[in-house]
């Protein structure tokens, strides 16, 4: 069993930030990678909205930026994912990874969100056979091809925009007749010609022999269905917190959100969280590396008053 001081679960924004303070506080923080190293913005290509790049990044681009920071500081960063952990003794708390144990002081929880699935016939069969939760990672398969997104959000639309670079021809299928994105990826993707929308709809099945060939879609306002036929399908509605491995231990929401408290303390002293795992409301790179600084900061002081 190895004996750390704080152990940071999850590397996307929220973990490399809180890897950066407690680091930079020498309290040499060990980063479980998770199965995502960088967590979603990994797979994000385009970001424009996180200040200090006034020309924009990519996702990767920032990750590797963030990692080197940590790093730098003497952040160990371990690509490895967490398999159990035991916060109802401690601390030291008990976290178990694919490939070994550990005991830590304290822990931050930096897991984050993951992609909602539609539910629906096909879905699940067709993931990797046109079936899509990135664009970022799949898009290129789909040059000269007809793509559907569904979804209404910033996610939608950013993903459809880069989606355009590939396909002939992008349809965004919205279940109202309102986008919920905001004011400068909507002015954007009515300008851009390839992206068209089907409002008031939702898709019921996706269909095809071995490969999405046809989704079968229902106007919510007339009831009536009807068939397009497509190359694929990105699915961009939102997104669950990855809580399951905390769940009868920690504090959660309805959703599954941990709770934490103004110190981004879990229900567990000493266990922190920081980044959509606890926050179902702004989710956004700036504020999770926000919420990463001061759950570290948090956790730096509460080690000391432990040991006052
Ligand atoms: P979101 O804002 O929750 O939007 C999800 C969209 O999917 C909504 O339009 C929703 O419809 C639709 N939807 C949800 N469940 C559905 C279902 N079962 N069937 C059909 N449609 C469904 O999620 P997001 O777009 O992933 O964005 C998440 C957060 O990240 C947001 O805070 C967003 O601002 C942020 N983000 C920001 C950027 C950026 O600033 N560049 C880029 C990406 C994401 P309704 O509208 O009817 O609810």
């Amino acid at each position: 069993m190895q004996k750390e001081k704080v152990i940071i679960i999850g590397s996307g924004p929220a973990g490399l930030t809180a890897a950066l303070y407690t680091a930079r506080a020498r309290l040499e923080p060990l980063v479980i990678s998770g199965n995502q190293l960088g967590g979603q913005i990994s797979i994000t290509n385009e970001v424009e909205n996180y200040p200090g790049f006034p020309e924009g990044t990519t996702g990767p681009e920032l990750v590797e930026l963030m990692q080197k920071q940590a790093e730098h500081f003497g952040a160990r960063l371990l690509i490895d994912e967490v398999t159990e952990v035991d916060f109802r003794q401690g601390p030291p708390f008990r976290v178990k990874t694919h490939g070994d144990e550990y005991e830590s002081d304290a822990v931050i929880i930096c897991v984050g969100a993951s992609s909602k699935r539609l539910g629906i016939p096909g879905e699940e069969e067709m993931i990797g056979r046109g079936v899509s939760f990135c664009a970022t990672c799949d898009g290129f398969f789909f040059r000269e091809k007809d793509v559907i997104v569904v979804g209404g959000g910033d996610s939608a639309l950013e993903e459809g925009l880069f989606l355009t670079r590939f396909a002939n021809q992008v349809r965004i299928i919205h279940r109202r007749d309102e986008l919920r994105a905001g004011e400068a990826l909507k002015r954007r993707a009515f300008a851009n010609e390839k992206i068209s929308f089907i409002w008031d709809t939702v898709v019921d099945e996706i269909q095809g022999d071995g490969q999405v060939q046809k989704v079968r879609v229902r106007n919510v306002k007339s009831d009536v269905t009807g068939e397009l036929e497509t190359d694929g399908v990105f699915i961009f509605i939102g997104h669950y917190p990855n809580s399951d491995l905390f769940k009868e231990q920690l504090e959660m929401d309805d959703v599954g959100y941990l709770i934490t408290d103004a110190k981004m303390m879990t229900s567990v002293p000493g266990v922190f969280a920081a980044g959509e795992i606890q926050d179902p409301v702004f989710r956004q790179i700036a504020t999770s590396v926000g919420q990463g600084c001061a759950a570290a900061m948090m956790t730096e002081r509460w080690l000391e008053a432990q040991e006052a």
